[in-house]
């Protein structure tokens, strides 16, 4: 069942630890998951024990639940959890959306380490032993990363490969198959509040805190129950933020672009005027209208590029709340903490 790789090989406890056994937060963002929470639920009792035994937490595990403005029965299930895990649900005031959800989370959670992952169990729980094991060594964020993507549709293996590309040529800092199970200390939460944009794009958001790093890499299952909840419309608005957060090289792109046209309208305009001298310039429709529809495409493609930063600062400016709580409650068994 285990299928975590640790990277960090230490065995516990050793005199290698240079960290007091942590408390453990874990936060999971969940809109509309009625369906997983049961598995969740239990999946995550598995852990807290197997942790305990382990003695790798110092108290019982912390499980922070961020309704996402979901309209089944998932706040229910939240508040009335009947569970050994201390349970502390967070209820959004609407669909906010996945990363300010998690945000909200992290911000909530009371844990000296907080584990970020999705409420599907896509996220194998398993790895968070080997993010503990990596924290007590030194690292202060640790990455999840996808050993493997075969339970992932061909069109979301075939998008993500070439995003992660594009990313990458763009200049833009990311951990390749990392998305957001990760682990991440008090100290680096504590920096990445201090990060004031209400657009979030928090796998770029936490490359650029530094600290201590660290991977663990586990295979990545199919969702537990229920269907995925990122829409095509919210991939591509994820996708848009990752580059429009954190590169400009769009906007070079099109003076580049710019220059590259103008050099060649100019040779086009010597050809021009070249062939006005020798009297033959009635023919050329095609010359005319081609370059014209097509730099009318152009052009609107760069203003639309334009368009979506000056959108993003818009944003920015208004400086709006990432996320607004509707109501917070404790459910599980918040008493039974066990001795460090
Ligand atoms: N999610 C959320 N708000 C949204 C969409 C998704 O909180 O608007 C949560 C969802 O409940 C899940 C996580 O984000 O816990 C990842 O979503 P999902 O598993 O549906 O995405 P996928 O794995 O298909 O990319
Ligand atoms: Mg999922």
């Amino acid at each position: 069942m285990s299928s975590f790789q640790n990277t960090v090989d230490v065995d516990f406890p050793t005199a290698a630890a240079k960290r007091a056994i942590p408390r453990l937060s874990i936060v999971v963002p969940c809109h509309n998951e009625e369906l997983a929470l049961p598995a969740l639920f239990e999946r995550l009792e598995r852990l807290n024990e197997d942790l305990q035994a382990a003695k790798l937490i110092s108290q019982n595990t912390e499980v922070v639940l961020v309704d996402d403005g979901s309209y089944d029965a998932t706040w229910k299930m939240i508040e009335t959890a009947r569970t050994p895990l201390t349970v502390r649900g967070i209820k959004l005031s609407r669909n906010q959306g996945h990363q300010q959800a998690l945000f909200a989370g992290l911000i909530h959670a009371g844990g000296d380490v907080v584990v970020s992952m999705d409420a599907d169990l896509q996220d194998d729980p398993d790895a968070v032993i080997g993010m503990i094991r990596a924290y007590l060594k030194g690292a202060d964020i640790v990455f999840g990363v996808r050993a493997s993507r075969e339970s992932d549709t061909w069109f979301k293996r075939a998008s993500a490969r070439t995003y992660y590309r594009i990313l990458e040529r763009l200049g833009v800092d990311l951990i390749p198959d990392h998305a957001d199970f990760r682990l991440m200390s008090r100290k680096s939460i504590r920096a990445l509040r201090s990060f004031e944009e209400s657009n979030l794009f928090l796998r770029g958001l936490v490359r650029q805190l530094g600290f201590t790093t660290d991977v663990v890499t586990y295979d990545r299952s199919p969702r537990v129950a229920g269907e995925s909840k990122y829409t095509l419309r919210k991939m591509i608005s994820l996708g848009l933020e990752g580059v429009t957060s954190f590169s400009v090289k769009p906007l070079r792109m099109i003076v580049l672009f710019g220059f590259a046209v103008a050099a060649i309208t100019f040779l086009y305009s010597l050809y021009s005027i070249y062939a006005w001298a020798r009297g033959d310039t009635i023919p050329g429709w095609t010359s005319v209208v081609l370059p014209l529809s097509l730099l009318g495409g152009v052009h609107l493609i760069a203003l639309g590029v334009i368009g979506e930063y000056v959108g993003k600062i818009y944003k920015e400016t208004k400086r709006r709340p990432r996320f607004i709580v509707d109501e917070i409650v404790s459910a599980g068994d918040a008493e039974q903490d066990i001795e460090a």
